[in-house]
C-alpha cells in the first residue's frame, strides 16, 4: 500500500534528505558560532563548516569556492545578479536580454529596473517546446547590452535551454551571462566554465536541502564578473552580500550538493524511468493528452501534461491525496493560465488544463502507478460531465461551431 498523501511537486520544493538533516543538526546548538567571529573557536568552527560547504557547492557547478556568494535563496540571487550587474555597469550600458518563460524572480527584477528607468529589457520568445533560439539572443544584442539572463531549465515545463551556445555568444560579444540554474543542479550535469556562465543562481531547497539558503556564483576571472551589492551592512561575502551567514542552512546546502553529486547519474535514470512510466500509463488510457515542454531536452523528473476539456484546478481538487501543481497561478485573485504554457503558443483552454508532475528522489513506482490510476479516473469523470468533450467526440469542430446567441 502506498502512503498518502503522495508528494509529486518536487519542482516547488523537496523534502530535506535525512542525511542532510543529520549534517545540519549540530549547527543549531553545540556549534552555533557566528562564522564571522574571528577571535574564538566557536567562530572558527562555524567558518570551517561554511568553507567545507562552499567547496561542495562550488564543485557541483565546476566553480572555485571563493566564487560562491551565499544568499537567502535563488530569488535573492536572481535579484542580486540582475540589479547588481546593471548598477555596476551603468556607465557601459543599460540593456538586458532575457526570455519570456523565466522565473518571476528574474522577470520582476527586470521589470523593476525598467520601471525605475535603469534598464531597457528585451524579452525573447520561445519555440513551441519552450526553448529560446540562440540566434535570437545574438540578434538582440546591442552595444548597450550589459547582461544576458537565461535559465538553465524551466521550473514548469522542464525544458533545458541551449545554455552553452548562449554562453559562447555572450563570451564572443564580451557580455556577462547570468543563468538561473535552480532546477538543473543535482539533476543534470552543470558546468559554469564549460557553459560560459559568469553568474549563476542556486538554491538548496530544490535539491533536498533546507529552504531559505541559496547562492550566487560570481566568476572571479577571465572575465571577472563585477556587481554592486543590493544589501548594505557588514561586508560579508567579499562585500557582495552583507548579513550573518545561515550556518546550519549552508551546511545543509553543502551536504545536499555532496549527496546530489554522488547520486545524480543513477537518480536521473531512475527519474526518467518513473516519468516514462507515468506518461505511458496516462497516455495509454486517455486520449487528447498533450505534453508541454521539450520531448527530450527536459529535466528527468518533469512531466507537464495538458488534459483537453478538463480544468487543471478541477483535476487537482479531484485528486486531493496527490500533491502536484496546475498551470494556473492562484497567486492572483483571478485564475490566470500559466504565462509559461501560454508562451508555447497553446490555447488558453489547454494552458488551463495543464498539470505539472514533479518526480523526486523519494517517489516510487508504486506511487507512480497510484497517481496514474487517480488521474485517469478523475479525467474520465470530469470529461463525462463535459458537453465540450462529448461534442468533440461526436466529431463537431468546436473552433468553427456557431454558438447560438442568448
Ligand atoms: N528560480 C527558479 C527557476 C525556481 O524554480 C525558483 C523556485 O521557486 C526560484 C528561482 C526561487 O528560489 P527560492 O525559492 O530559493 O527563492
Amino acid at each position: 500500500m502506498v502512503k498518502l498523501p503522495i508528494y509529486m511537486d518536487n519542482h516547488a520544493t523537496t523534502p530535506v534528505d535525512p542525511r542532510v538533516l543529520e549534517a545540519m543538526l549540530p549547527y543549531f546548538n553545540g556549534r552555533f558560532g557566528n562564522a564571522a567571529s574571528r577571535n574564538h573557536s566557536f567562530g572558527w568552527e562555524a567558518e570551517e563548516a561554511v568553507d567545507k560547504a562552499r567547496t561542495s557547492i562550488a564543485a557541483i557547478i565546476g566553480a572555485k569556492p571563493k566564487e560562491i556568494i551565499f544568499t537567502s535563496g535563488a530569488t535573492e540571487s536572481d535579484n542580486l545578479a540582475i540589479k547588481g550587474v546593471v548598477e555596476f555597469y551603468k556607465e557601459k550600458g543599460n540593456h538586458v536580454i532575457t526570455c519570456v518563460t523565466e522565473h518571476k524572480a528574474v522577470l520582476d527584477s527586470c521589470r523593476a529596473l525598467e520601471r525605475q528607468g535603469r534598464a531597457t529589457v528585451t524579452y525573447l520568445p520561445v519555440d513551441r517546446y519552450g526553448m529560446v533560439d540562440p540566434d535570437d539572443v545574438r540578434r538582440a544584442i546591442t552595444d548597450r547590452t550589459v547582461l544576458i539572463t537565461i535559465m538553465w531549465a524551466n521550473n514548469e515545463i522542464g525544458t533545458i535551454h541551449p545554455v552553452a551556445e548562449i554562453g559562447r555568444i555572450a563570451r564572443e560579444k564580451g557580455i556577462l551571462f547570468h543563468c538561473d540554474a535552480v532546477q538543473a543542479i543535482g539533476k543534470v550535469p552543470v558546468d559554469a566554465e564549460a557553459a560560459g556562465i559568469d553568474l549563476m543562481s542556486l538554491t538548496a531547497h530544490k535539491i533536498y536541502g533546507p529552504k531559505g539558503v541559496g547562492a550566487l556564483y560570481v566568476r572571479s576571472k577571465a572575465p571577472r564578473a563585477r556587481l554592486s551589492p543590493i544589501i548594505d551592512g557588514g561586508g560579508h561575502e567579499r562585500g557582495m552580500r552583507s548579513g550573518t551567514l545561515n550556518v546550519p542552512g549552508i551546511v545543509g546546502f553543502g551536504a545536499a550538493c555532496e549527496t546530489a553529486a554522488h547520486e545524480m547519474a543513477e537518480e536521473a535514470q531512475r527519474m526518467t524511468d518513473l516519468r516514462s512510466r507515468l506518461h505511458a500509463g496516462i497516455c495509454e488510457r486517455l486520449d487528447d493528452v498533450h505534453l508541454n515542454g521539450h520531448p527530450t531536452q527536459r529535466l528527468p523528473g518533469n512531466l507537464n501534461l495538458s488534459f483537453a476539456y478538463v480544468e487543471g484546478e478541477s483535476l487537482l481538487m479531484g485528486i486531493n491525496d496527490v500533491a502536484v501543481s496546475s498551470g494556473s497561478a492562484c497567486t492572483s485573485a483571478t485564475l490566470e493560465p500559466s504565462y509559461v504554457i501560454r508562451a508555447l503558443g497553446v490555447s488558453d483552454e489547454l494552458a488551463h488544463s495543464s498539470i505539472r508532475f514533479g518526480l523526486g528522489r523519494f517517489n516510487t513506482a508504486e506511487e507512480v502507478d497510484y497517481v496514474t490510476e487517480r488521474v485517469v479516473k478523475e479525467v474520465r469523470r470530469l470529461r463525462e460531465m463535459s458537453p465540450l468533450y462529448e461534442m468533440a467526440k461526436e466529431g463537431i469542430d468546436l473552433k468553427s461551431f456557431q454558438w447560438k446567441a442568448q
